[in-house]
């Protein structure tokens, strides 16, 4: 597993409040992550960086085999390189089907000029069926997607971002609001996904992240405070003390 996104030294204050503090950070290609930590612990401002919505005072941010600086690259120059992220809510056309939105999606990745023809090429039409079997959405192409479940709407999104051949995919509480069947579809999905991508998923339920079964990070006070299983860090005692807010 390559080294894709390496962190390290990263500090971020706001009017003199440091949310993010020495961090360092690495992830393999591909992978799944998670990132737990208490309210207020950086998670949101990481996710920033990455993205290149926030910018760090301090330390670097290197991306890809070639190992060049995020901090060099505006935002959607890091979207371009490949990171996508989900916000929390999903963000779908509901007017549209599944298959539109799934196919708008390919056509910001190949740009103005070609897509027209693209989205009605067979290789279009097979890579569209393609993502509709991975988020598990084949047979709801034509549904409109303002009809979806909360559930299927999250998973069109993850699609979105597939469709668009992420390198890294950032995750935010993908399970929140879901029934017990689609966290359970949402964690296969996810897991399918790190088998090709790096995918950080961002997470407050612990049955959820137990059912990811990948290494987790925890945050604290803009630092990474354990790393490891899921057990590994429930049982280190800084992690305990800060989740009983000792
Ligand atoms: P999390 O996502 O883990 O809840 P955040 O990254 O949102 O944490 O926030 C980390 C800390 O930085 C919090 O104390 C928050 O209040 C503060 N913070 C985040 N963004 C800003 C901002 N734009 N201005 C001032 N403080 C901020």
């Amino acid at each position: 597993m390559s080294t894709l996104l390496e962190m390290s030294g990263v500090s971020v204050s706001f009017d003199g409040f440091k949310a993010i503090n020495n961090l360092s950070f690495r992830i393999g290609e591909p992978e799944l992550r998670a990132i737990i930590g208490p309210n207020g612990a950086g998670k949101t401002t990481f996710m920033d960086i990455i993205t290149g919505k926030t910018r760090p005072d301090e330390g670097r941010v290197l991306w890809g085999e070639k190992s060049v600086s995020l901090l060099k690259m505006s935002e959607s120059q890091i979207a371009r390189a490949g990171v996508g992220r989900k916000f929390q809510k999903p963000t779908v056309f509901e007017a549209q089907t599944v298959r539109e939105n799934l196919a708008m999606a390919l056509k910001n990745k190949r740009g103005p000029f070609d897509v027209l023809f693209y989205n009605k090429t067979r290789a279009g039409a097979e890579r569209i069926d393609a993502i509709a079997e991975e988020i598990g959405l084949s047979d709801q192409l034509g549904r409109i997607s303002g009809e979806l479940s909360h559930g299927q709407k999250q998973w069109l999104e993850i699609g979105m971002l597939l469709a668009q051949d992420p390198r890294l995919l950032l995750v935010d509480e993908p399970a929140a609001g879901m029934t017990p069947a689609e966290r359970e579809h949402t964690t296969d999905l996810l897991r399918r996904a790190a088998t090709k991508h790096a995918v950080v998923v961002v997470e407050h339920d612990m049955e959820f992240v137990r059912r990811l079964d990948c290494k987790v990070t925890v945050l604290c006070e803009g630092s990474v405070l354990a790393e490891g299983s899921l057990d590994h860090v429930t049982a280190n005692q800084d992690v305990i003390d800060v989740y009983l807010g000792r």
